[in-house]
């Protein structure tokens, strides 16, 4: 049995949302319980989502770098670098135990109590709980609940997932040998992610994407550069094709793929095929009928400003209502919820949200690309700095990519930074700061940045929309 049936505040979900809205109300004053399904807190992001993907994505980059990149730097190999794929899949797994293990504790130290079972609304008051132990099922009461059920994989119409030959993000990341073969349907940020992993082990991988571009959502000359550097790697991109079948035949998937604009055909065959063509709303046992909740025709459900259902007393937030889905998005707003419930206000700023691709090198972003602000006609100016003329870089022999400032033309209020770079991905969060305190691309070129660093491009780019740059 739970030690209670009565509840503050019950979060549905333990994903980067449900549990830090969890702590965050426990450390409110409020008496909060977590209910989670999956046996393991983090949600998506720690068990099959941002973790498993980096400790993948770091590995096979060091294993990459070591065999094919150390000669030049005086690193000689005396005995052959190999890949041993049951361990970088054990190393991924620790990490995700070690990290989905320290919010049990966190839970403990705030006080959170944690119900493993699923969900289910029986009215907008009480949930009915089934224990994942498969014990009978409770009934919880709460003041407030805070609905955090996540995302799962967009299916693709005719193309079915066995994890095993056809994979989603979630197989992608345990498979239990390297795929000679692996053909991704997608260029966005899941689909690249996984492709460089593949591609450094060795599997030759292809990209399909519909749309003339890669990385959906990035700034169009960034996309490109992007494309090109992966391509030099070894990535095979067909852009502006279209899937029209993909089925397993035995041990091989046999793809049929279309240009979309001759309309010629073309037969493919893959050892695995990754389908990543994005997320959806997850719903699945909530019972949203019985508490009156509604969602829109993309199955996000529907909220005020203050993340609230058409019941006050029931918010929502993270990847199954509205904006990016992004882990820290979703932590943005497990807080938020949380302060709006105690003290009736809440921040996230929906302009500043980074988004980060971590293949290599990094691509990071946050505020508007050029395409967005010529659509908005604001007037603008660009300063670029290449990392091929940064000192760090040059030493590092890691030289590939740049930073490039968007300035409002008038005040030079920084209005967007895109990174392409080793270590992008860190980099940006000093442009966060940027943005939220409204600095122009002057208070960052006159801010006194170490030296030798990467961030010294940074500042370059930034003096680079209203001066000359200093050493480029
Ligand atoms: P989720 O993390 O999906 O958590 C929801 C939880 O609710 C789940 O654990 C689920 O079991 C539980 N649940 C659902 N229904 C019920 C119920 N009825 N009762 C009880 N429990 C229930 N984002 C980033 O910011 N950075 C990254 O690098 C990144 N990489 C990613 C890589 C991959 C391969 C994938 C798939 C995603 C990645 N994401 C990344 C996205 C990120 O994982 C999500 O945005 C994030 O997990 C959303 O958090 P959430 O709390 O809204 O939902």
């Amino acid at each position: 049995r739970f030690a209670s049936t009565k509840y503050d505040v019950v979060v549905i979900g333990g994903g980067p949302g449900g549990y830090v809205a969890a702590i965050k109300a426990a450390q409110l004053g409020f008496n909060t319980a977590c209910i989670e399904k999956r046996g393991a807190l983090g949600g998506t992001c720690l068990n099959v989502g941002c973790i498993p993907s980096k400790s993948l994505l770091n590995n096979s980059h060091l294993y990459h770098t070591i065999k094919h990149d150390s000669d030049h730097r005086g690193i000689a190999i005396n005995g052959d670098v190999t890949v041993d794929f049951d361990k970088l899949m054990g190393a991924k797994d620790k990490a995700v135990k070690t990290l989905t293990g320290g919010i049990e504790m966190l839970f403990k130290k705030n006080k959170v109590t944690y119900i493993k079972g699923e969900g289910s609304f029986i009215d907008s008051k009480n949930v009915s709980v089934k224990p994942i132990d498969g014990s009978e099922p409770q009934e919880i009461e709460a003041d407030h609940f805070i609905v955090a059920t996540g995302s799962e994989p967009t299916p693709f119409p005719g193309i079915q997932i066995d994890e095993e030959r056809i994979v989603s993000s979630t197989g992608i990341l345990s498979l239990k040998e390297i795929p000679k073969r692996l053909s991704i349907i997608g260029g966005g940020i899941i689909g690249l992610e996984m492709a460089s992993v593949y591609s450094r082990i060795g599997t030759e991988v292809t990209v399909i994407e519909f749309q003339g571009a890669i990385g959906a959502g990035m700034d169009a000359e960034v996309a490109k550069t992007t494309q090109k550097l992966l391509a030099k790697q070894g990535l095979k991109f067909k852009l502006g094709t279209k899937v029209v079948s993909g089925v397993r035949d035995g041990e091989v998937v046999k793809i049929e793929v279309e240009d979309v604009k001759s309309g010629k055909k073309e037969d493919l065959e893959a050892d695995v095929l990754l389908v990543a063509i994005g997320r959806r709303p997850y719903t699945e046992g909530l019972n949203l009928e019985a508490a009156g909740l509604e969602a829109d025709n993309k199955g996000r459900l529907i909220i005020d400003d203050q993340y609230r259902s058409k019941h006050d007393h029931i918010r929502v937030i993270g990847d199954v209502t509205f904006g990016p889905m992004l882990a820290h998005k979703a932590e943005e707003e497990g807080i938020a919820a949380a302060e709006y419930i105690k003290h009736g206000h809440g921040h996230v700023n929906y302009a500043n949200i980074p988004s980060v691709m971590y293949t290599h090198p990094e691509v990071a972003w946050v505020g508007l690309n050029e395409e967005q602000l010529k659509e908005q006609g604001i007037k603008y100016r660009v300063g670029k700095f290449p990392f091929i003329a940064n000192s760090r870089a040059k030493t590092n022999l890691d030289t590939d990519g740049f930073v490039k400032f968007i300035a409002d033309e008038e005040t030079q209020r920084v209005l967007g930074v895109h990174i392409i770079g080793a270590n992008a991905g860190e980099m940006i969060a000093e442009a966060g700061l940027a943005l939220e305190y409204g600095a122009s691309t002057e208070d960052i070129a006159r801010t006194c940045h170490a030296h030798p660093t990467l961030s010294e491009a940074f500042k370059e780019a930034a003096l680079g929309t209203f001066d000359k740059t200093i050493n480029f």
